[in-house]
């Protein structure tokens, strides 16, 4: 199984797997030669699921966007009630 990895959803930095002795995978950031932001995702139990979940994780700008409206948002009413 050779599934492709996404990139790094935060610096779109090249993906590479780590993996441990006690057999949990992780996908995380390349940070060799000082690329990529190492960030890391979740670790799992198999390669397969490692790989799931990094190529699922959710945009985090998006995510951050998300909140920064519905913050704003609420701002808006306080400001409406003075
Ligand atoms: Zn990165």
């Amino acid at each position: 199984m050779n599934e492709k990895l996404k990139p790094c959803p935060l610096c779109g930095g090249k993906a590479i797997e780590h993996w441990y002795e006690n057999g949990n995978y992780q996908i995380g950031c390349n940070n060799g030669e000082g690329l990529g932001c190492n960030i890391r995702g979740p670790v799992r139990s198999s390669r397969e699921k490692a790989i799931y979940v990094w190529n699922t994780r959710p945009n985090e700008a998006g995510v951050l966007l998300k909140k920064a409206k519905k913050f704003l948002s609420l701002l808006q009413s306080c400001v409406k009630r003075l």
